[in-house]
This record gives structure tokens, C-alpha cells and sequence, in this order.
């Protein structure tokens, strides 16, 4: 009995204890929340729900259990992950990038660097302990590993000021989800990946991450973005001027790269299940919708072939997309994230890209009752629109991502089947950077 989808009763626990947040606490704050016109007013209402699934352990469970996590693991943080979707993925958004941000600085920093910043992420009384993870910028963020110096890739600059121990960070940085906090003064602590060497391409030690905590001078925060999904979720336009931090804050200098590979693997199979969550209430609601609507005919419209074969393809679609993540999650689980990410990335496609054409059938079967905003259709579609776009894009950073490990000449195609680790190389990053029209 090697392959067994049994949860086990922690798993089991898990999962009932997210779904009794999603469908009690999270529903009906978001759902409200969902409906404010302005980002932060949305954001800014998800707070309650917020402070609850803090004290729940879904906002720092996955940190290590020596920085006063739970160890939580990744197929445990997808079961959950997927019951939070049902509700609501613009808030699930928020609980993950703390992930994002946060788990680098265990990955690469020093011991004293995580105990410094991780420790505090769960010690708050307050339970209102934001992390951004600043990646993203309006220039563009899909050629990150770009061989080419400055200004292909990152833009964002860190230049070293040797005689007082600085780096001074100067740029901007656009749709970083948490960063600006609930009060737009700042996340307790930004994860900002910066060019500390201009001469440098992305993927030729250019890049570093960098700790900035929140009232750090020099760092301002706009208006959030104005999105037609994850609305729940704050994206954030961060401006840096003459910024300056502690060169202790700095860590993986010369690998920024890394930072960024490794964060989104480990992302891959959460975001690929949050698209699963969403097309599994789309699902849900449209079959009792089938079962009772006639469409002025004299059955219920399930009783009419074409409904018939569409929902069996949603449902066959969503079954194979949530595997897909689970597989991918116990794969990264046992194999250490290595690889950086050839089955994340796949799992994050397949399910997102599939999920977002299921919501689209829900939509087809119910028919124009679907665009009434008083039914909740075209939620589902919005949100589930941004799954192929967000999270490190499918087609500028996570295909070429798998690409670049597939490409490698010891790439073992049975490695994921046989469950044996994909050590991560420097060369696998960069493919597709610089197109040749050959
Ligand atoms: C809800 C939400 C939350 C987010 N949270 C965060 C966050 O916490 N932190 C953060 O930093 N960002 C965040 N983002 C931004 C997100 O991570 C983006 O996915 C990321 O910036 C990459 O976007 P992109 O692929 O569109 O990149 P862009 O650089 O804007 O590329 C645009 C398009 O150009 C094409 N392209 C460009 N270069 C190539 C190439 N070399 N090969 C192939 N195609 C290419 C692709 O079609 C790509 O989709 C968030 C976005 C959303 C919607």
C-alpha cells in the first residue's frame, strides 16, 4: 500500500478546522469585504478574519516549530489551503505570502537573522503580524534571472554604503501583496529582493534579499492596486528613496535568484490548490443549481445531456487538479524543495490554467443567471481569472522555470514518479530570458 490518499487524522483535523473557519468565520466577513470599492477598505475589512486565523495557526503554522511554528507541512498547508479557497483566495493570498516572505530568511539567512525576524511573525498578542514579500515591480518581474546587467531584471538597487554599514534602497516595487500593512505605514517586516550589483546579470549574483522593517525611513506606500480579483488581497505600490538598512539585514547576497526560484516552488502547489478550492464552490453550487433549475422546460436542467457531460467534466477536472497538487506537495515535502520547482510549477499550471476553464464551464451550465451579481459565479470567475497570472506568471517565470530544469542534462524524467530530489543548478535558471529569433 505505497500510495495512499488517506488523510491522516492530524490532516483530518486540519482540514475540518479550516473548513469551519472558511465556511463560518471567513464567508461572511469576505463576502461583504469582497464588495467595498476601494483595495485597502477591502483588505481592511478581511481583519477580523484575519486575527482568527492567526490564532488558528493559518498565518505562521508553517514556519519551523523552533521559531514557534507548527512544521507545519506542505500537503498538510494544502489540504487546509484548498477548504480557505472555498471562502475566499484574495485572504488566503495574505496568509501565504507571510510564507513567502518569511521562509527565504530560514531558508538562506543566518540563525541570528531568523531568530530575529521569524521568531517575532508568531509571537504577536495582537495577532495582526504582516510580512511582505517584494518581489514584483512595474518595470516587469519575469526576466528576474535575465543574464544582462542593470537595468534588464531587477531594478530595484542596494548599493553598499562601506563606511556606515548600509545598503541605501532606491526604486519601486508594484503589486507585493501585505507590504503596506493594515495601515498603509508598513508590514512589520518587507522581504525586498534588490540589485546589489549592477554590473551583474539576475542568475550571476547580481541579487540579494533585504530586511526592511516597517518605519524604516524611505520607504512609502500608495494607494493599493485596484483589482478585479483576490480583492481581499492587498497589492501594493511601494516606493523606495534613499532607504537605508543595516548591512545585517541583508542575506543570500549574490543569490536573489535563489530567493525567488525557491519561494515560488514552494508556493507552486499551494497556488495551484487555491485554484482547485475556488472551482470546487464554483462546482458545488452550480450542480444544486442543475438539480433545480428547469430553464422553463419541464425538468431540471441536470436531466439534459450536454449539462450532464459538462459537469462530469468539471468534476473529473477538479479531481485531477487537486492530486496533481497533492502529489506535487508530498513530492517537495520528501525531497526537500529540491529542483526548485519543476513539479511546483506543473502542479501551479496545470491546476490554474484547468480551474479557470472549469469555472468558465460552471458558468456555461447555469447560463446567463451566472452573470447576476447577486449569485456568486462571477466571483468565482474573477478570482479564479487571476490564478494564471499571479504567483510568479505561467508563462514569463514558471514554465520557464520547469524549462530550465528539464533542460538540464542530468534531468531524470522518472525523478518525480520515483520521488527522488532534483538537485537545483544556477544553469537551470535564465532559459528564455534572452529570445533568439534564430
Ligand atoms: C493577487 C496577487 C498577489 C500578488 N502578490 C505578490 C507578492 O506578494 N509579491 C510580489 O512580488 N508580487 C506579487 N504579485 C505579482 C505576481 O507575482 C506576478 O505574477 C509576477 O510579478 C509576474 O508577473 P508577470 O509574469 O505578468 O510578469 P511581467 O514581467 O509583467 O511579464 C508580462 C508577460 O510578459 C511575458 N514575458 C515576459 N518575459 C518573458 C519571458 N522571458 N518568457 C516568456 N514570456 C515572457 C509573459 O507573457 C508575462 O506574463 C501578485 C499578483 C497578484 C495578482
Amino acid at each position: 500500500m505505497a500510495i495512499d490518499f488517506t488523510l491522516t487524522s492530524e490532516q483530518k483535523d486540519v482540514q475540518r478546522t479550516a473548513r469551519d473557519f472558511a465556511q463560518n468565520t471567513l464567508k461572511p466577513i469576505a463576502e461583504k469585504a469582497d464588495r467595498h470599492k476601494d483595495a485597502q477598505e477591502c483588505f481592511l475589512a478581511s481583519k477580523p478574519a484575519y486575527e482568527e486565523a492567526y490564532k488558528l495557526g493559518f498565518a505562521t503554522g508553517f514556519l519551523p516549530s523552533k521559531y514557534g511554528g507548527a512544521d507545519i507541512d506542505l500537503a498538510t498547508f494544502v489540504i487546509a489551503a484548498e477548504e480557505i479557497c472555498t471562502a475566499d483566495p484574495g485572504f488566503a493570498a495574505t496568509l501565504l505570502v507571510n510564507g513567502l516572505a518569511l521562509m527565504p530568511i530560514v531558508w538562506f539567512g543566518s540563525e541570528a537573522q531568523a531568530e530575529k525576524w521569524v521568531l517575532p511573525a508568531t509571537q504577536d498578542p495582537k495577532c495582526e503580524y504582516l510580512a511582505g514579500y517584494a518581489v514584483s515591480e512595474p518595470g516587469g518581474t519575469a526576466n528576474y534571472d535575465h543574464p544582462g546587467p542593470h537595468p534588464a531584471g531587477v531594478s530595484v538597487t542596494a548599493k553598499l554604503d562601506k563606511a556606515n554599514g548600509e545598503y541605501v534602497i532606491n526604486g519601486t516595487k508594484y503589486w507585493p501583496t501585505n507590504s503596506g500593512g493594515w495601515d498603509l505605514k508598513g508590514a512589520n517586516v518587507n522581504m525586498v529582493t534588490v540589485r546589489v550589483d549592477s554590473s551583474k546579470g539576475g542568475a550571476e549574483g547580481g541579487l540579494a534579499g533585504m530586511i526592511v522593517p516597517r518605519g524604516t525611513p524611505g520607504m512609502t506606500f500608495k494607494a493599493p492596486i485596484e483589482s478585479v480579483g483576490h480583492r481581499l488581497d492587498q497589492n501594493n505600490w511601494i516606493e523606495f528613496e534613499n532607504c537605508r538598512v543595516p548591512v545585517e539585514n541583508a542575506f543570500a547576497v549574490g543569490e536573489g535568484d535563489s530567493i525567488i526560484s525557491k519561494a515560488f516552488t514552494w508556493s507552486g502547489p499551494i497556488a495551484g490548490i487555491a485554484s482547485v478550492g475556488v472551482a470546487r464552490a464554483a462546482y458545488e453550487w452550480t450542480l444544486e443549481w442543475a438539480k433545480n433549475y428547469t430553464g422553463g422546460g419541464s425538468v431540471p436542467i441536470i436531466e439534459h445531456q450536454s449539462v450532464g457531460y459538462m459537469l462530469t467534466e468539471i468534476a473529473m477536472n477538479i479531481e485531477a487538479a487537486r492530486y496533481m497538487c497533492w502529489k506535487s506537495a508530498h513530492y517537495l515535502d520528501n525531497c526537500g524543495l529540491e529542483g526548485h520547482g519543476g513539479t511546483g510549477a506543473m502542479a501551479k499550471i496545470f491546476a490554474g490554467e484547468l480551474m479557470m476553464k472549469t469555472v468558465w464551464k460552471c458558468m456555461q451550465v447555469v447560463g446567463v443567471n451566472s452573470l447576476d451579481l447577486n449569485n456568486p459565479l462571477e466571483k468565482y470567475m474573477r478570482e479564479a481569472l487571476v490564478f494564471p497570472l499571479y504567483d510568479a506568471g505561467n508563462m514569463g517565470m514558471q514554465r520557464r522555470k520547469l524549462w530550465g530544469v528539464m533542460a538540464d542534462k542530468d534531468f531524470n524524467p522518472r525523478a518525480y514518479t520515483d520521488n527522488e530530489a532534483i538537485p537545483f543548478k544556477r544553469s537551470m535558471q535564465g532559459y528564455g530570458t534572452v529570445p533568439s529569433r534564430g
